[in-house]
């Protein structure tokens, strides 16, 4: 076994710190096959340096586990005992990606918090998370709980309606100390779905918005209609209409087309250019997409996550820049900016 990073360590116990992990508490890193020893071995030994009791969950590699733009379907599914080992910790490290899975829901209701580790070192020290982030997301949470409508437009034609209420608030700020809450690290913003049947309008992508699935910016304007909650045509001559139309189609699933989470990004040191100036794409995921600041990070398909019952395999993330965001009629970004004093970051207007 190779030596462990003192770097990696030393932003690993940090992290668990911000996490509270502490004496007493158990400590379980979930992972499979070899890919990712390295991490889980420092993980464990930040945990034990901090006085928790700290094992490993490792499972056979499945290479369909987390697939780009294909969520919900958990290598846990069906392995019964190391669920079981999993609900016995308080926090669990997770870093095969459970996202949206039945395991997961079942971990988080038995009290587990869990921490979702995919990102490579250099990101996550790039968005390291700071107790001013939870501050900020926590703040918009108060915001878009008490919402009945958020509202999306800009100046590329966007137009869209959400009827809120029946879906809880979901926020991620990059650490979790709360029993049975879920996390990302890295990350910072907040979402919520539209009421079933209640999202109407239309979304224009316009040059420079990011399609997450692809890793693509968007070249050419898409049109996307909406109605009721599904989006009913898809609209440009552009090769991103076609990639979008090809990709949804590709699912066989009418509920692929439903628009699912619907939010903001917050994270100050998330870029939007990330992904032309990174030279190790292809190691990434996409949080500096999904959390820079001030976009407005549109979706479609599945709801399970905030407890709906579309578990459609087909999932787009879109964050869309230069967006005004209304709730209620209170606007909380004005072309991309945050227009809430409360809710900005140190320095930014
Ligand atoms: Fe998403």
């Amino acid at each position: 076994m190779a030596q462990v990073d003192v770097d990696m360590l030393r932003v690993f116990t940090a992290e668990l710190e911000l996490c509270k992990v502490k004496a007493g508490e158990s400590v379980a890193v979930l992972s499979a096959g070899t890919a990712k020893g390295e991490i889980a071995q420092t993980f464990m030994i930040a945990a034990q340096k901090l006085g928790a009791a700290v094992f490993h969950v490792n499972i056979p590699d499945l290479a369909t586990a987390n697939a780009a733009g294909v969520v919900g379907r958990s290598p846990l599914a069906g392995n019964r005992r190391a669920v079981e080992a999993l609900k016995s910790a308080n926090m669990v490290i997770d870093l095969l990606g459970m996202l949206f899975s039945a395991e997961q829901l079942e971990l988080q209701a038995a009290g587990v918090r869990i921490l979702l580790v995919v990102e490579p070192l250099h990101i996550l020290k790039q968005m390291f998370p700071t107790v001013e982030h939870r501050r900020r997301v926590e703040a918009a949470e108060k915001l878009l709980k008490k919402a009945r409508e958020l509202r999306v437009t800009s100046a590329a034609g966007t137009d869209v309606r959400y009827r809120l209420q029946q879906y809880p608030v979901m926020t991620q700020y990059g650490y979790t100390d709360t029993p049975g809450r879920w996390d990302h690290w890295p990350s910072a913003f907040l979402f919520t779905n539209g009421n079933d049947g209640e999202v109407d309008g239309t979304v224009v992508l316009a040059p420079g918005d990011i399609l997450c699935a692809f890793k693509r910016y968007v070249q050419e304007p898409v049109t996307l209609t909406i109605e009721r909650g599904f989006i009913t045509r898809i609209d440009g001559k552009g090769m991103d209409a076609a990639l979008i139309r090809d990709y949804m189609e590709s699912f066989r699933d009418p509920r692929a087309y439903a628009i699912s989470h619907i939010g903001w990004g917050m994270h100050e040191r998330a870029t939007w250019y990330h992904m032309l100036a990174t030279q190790r794409l292809q190691e990434e995921r996409i949080m500096n997409a999904l959390s820079f600041y001030g976009n407005v990070l549109f979706s479609t398909g599945p709801n399970t996550e905030l407890g709906g019952t579309n578990d459609t395999a087909c999932h787009l993330d879109i964050p869309l820049r230069n967006c005004n965001l209304f709730l209620d009629g209170e606007q909380i970004l004005d072309t991309g900016k945050i227009a809430v004093p409360e809710l900005r970051a140190a320095g930014w207007q």
